[in-house]
């Protein structure tokens, strides 16, 4: 008797199967999520060594799950049938192609690299807290040494194009297909833009007044007044959280739970209204995911450059316009009563919009804010080439901001220790929130030309077409387009700086007089 034939597994069997072994490893990454979710907010100081364990032993089943020759065998069933990955923008082909993108990835790092990676991260991050209070670089620095070499170890695993560099590699994670060249490419010319830009606003005798920004109001007020403005702008509290944290984040582990933070400076309301749309804005995002596809890449976000895209078109083109401050002026009043009687319209219009070059990132203005991120990203590029040691890591960082924004950066705390990213093992990172500025820019007046009264809807407090729009053009398809692929998809063109040039010129000539 002839053997029989090994059991074919057809495409769809096989997809199907997929599927099921993807949504298990998604479904331990956003338990992951909410573990870092608590680390930030909730967790006790004691509970760092336990919960660095924790998140090493999911990170390590999470890769296994990921890594399951299983995966790589059905992906190939999928693959094999043409007829089934013949339309490449099908939910299917989609996520076959990203699944597939990931695998490959996640093959080339061993476990006990990922392992590490992990508890190094946790500690790191946690020693890195420590530092920024003691504004104390040294204290951080054998940790950053560490992040520096395992981030080394681990582009070296996925290795980079032929012209290309270590940092590439890692740059993947959050903005697939987006080179070092690539960046500088967009970086430069914008620089050069931006700095004259910047020099006519700080020298022109005509400036907004910033009374508003010194007001101090309660903390508790701030908190009410904040919730009710991302409520409005379409925030869905019954599948979302805002609660407090150091560094604002939002973390989203299904399109039903999304954790926003933000946080409150007595004497700047700004900073936490800011901060809370932003926030929002990826929240917003991470709700408009179809359910269906929740765990798989056609439930998933494009890129940190989008998403960042998303939280930055709330904060800046909608909560920084005239528009919506036509609505939010009255409601000053209605939470802070007198404390902002001597303001006026013109007078908090004015402050939300005041540039300043500053120290502090996410402090920072619309203008300045890109500078902050070029500075980043010459650092993390040049520490992971080797051209910049760590322990020289702080003087260059104070010299950048001697060059690029004029400032005499006073200690690390407010220099090179004020950002969580590197410490939580993140290098690769800063440059997505450039992007997103650009891609910001460019979606929006893509969006108002589809509705050329979107600043009409913002004074009624109606922000409902603007989510809308959003949620069809950019949520909903989770990954089926790259980055670029969307942005040529949405506004018809290439990804270029002048839409950017072009919201802060109009906003910031006549508020300056230039
Ligand atoms: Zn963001």
């Amino acid at each position: 008797m002839a053997p029989s034939a090994p059991p074919t597994t057809s495409s769809a069997t096989a997809y199907d199967e997929l599927i099921v072994l993807v949504k298990q490893a998604s479904l331990l990454e956003s338990t992951s999520y909410l573990l870092g979710w608590d680390q930030e907010t909730m967790m006790p100081p004691r509970g760092v060594e336990h919960r660095s364990r924790q998140q090493a032993q999911l990170a390590s089943i999470h890769h296994r799950l990921a890594t399951d020759p299983r995966v790589g065998d059905l992906l190939a069933a999928c693959e094999s049938d043409q007829q089934f990955m013949a339309d490449p923008a099908a939910v299917a082909a989609v996520n076959v192609r990203e699944v597939r993108r990931r695998y490959d990835r996640y093959t080339k790092l061993p476990t006990e690299l990922v392992e590490e990676l992990a508890q190094v991260s946790t500690l790191a991050h946690h020693q890195w807290a420590e530092a920024r209070k003691a504004s104390d670089f040294d204290r951080f620095r054998p940790w950053l040494e560490k992040i520096v070499e395992l981030n080394r170890r681990k582009a070296e695993c996925f290795g980079w194009g032929k012209d290309g560099e270590p940092w590439d590699a890692l740059a993947e994670d959050y903005e697939p297909g987006c080179t070092a060249a690539d960046v500088e490419a967009v970086f430069r010319p914008l620089r050069t833009r931006l700095q004259d830009l910047i020099t006519a606003v700080t020298t022109s005798s005509t400036r907004p007044p910033n009374a508003f920004n010194e007001i101090p109001l309660p903390i508790d007020r701030q908190e009410a007044f904040v919730r009710d403005v991302s409520r409005c702008i379409g925030f869905d509290y019954s599948r979302g959280r805002l609660d407090r944290s150091t560094h604002p984040f939002c973390s989203g582990t299904h399109c039903h739970d999304v954790r926003l933070t933000t946080r409150f400076q007595e004497a700047f309301v700004n900073d936490a209204l800011g901060s809370t749309m932003h926030e929002a804005g990826h929240g917003i995002y991470e709700q408009g995911l179809l359910e269906e596809h929740i765990g798989t890449p056609m439930g998933s976000a494009v890129s940190l450059g989008i998403h960042e895209s998303q939280s930055r078109m709330w904060e800046n083109q909608v909560g920084r316009s005239r528009g919506f401050w036509r609505w939010c002026f009255p409601k000053l009043g209605e939470y802070f009563g007198d404390s902002v009687t001597s303001v006026g319209f013109d007078d908090v219009y004015g402050a939300v919009n005041i540039i300043k070059p500053d120290f502090i990132r996410v402090e920072a203005d619309e203008l300045t804010y890109n500078m902050h991120i070029m500075v980043r990203f010459e650092i993390e590029r040049a520490m992971i080439s080797g051209d910049l040691a760590v322990p020289d890591m702080p003087a260059v960082w104070n010299l950048k901001y001697k060059d690029y924004l004029g400032l005499d950066v006073p200690d690390d705390r407010r220099g090179c220790l004020q950002d969580i990213h590197w410490s939580s093992g993140s290098i690769g990172y800063f440059p997505t929130y450039t992007l997103g500025n650009l891609y910001a820019a460019q979606f929006f007046e893509t969006a108002l030309d589809a509705m050329p009264d979107l600043y009409e809807q913002f004074e009624r407090g109606e922000f409902a077409n603007l989510k809308q729009w959003l949620n069809e053009k950019i949520h909903a398809h989770g990954e089926r387009y790259g980055a670029s692929e969307l942005c040529r998809h949405v506004t018809g063109k290439p990804l270029t700086a002048d839409p950017l040039l072009r919201h802060l010129e109009q906003k910031l000539k006549p508020l300056y007089d230039l």
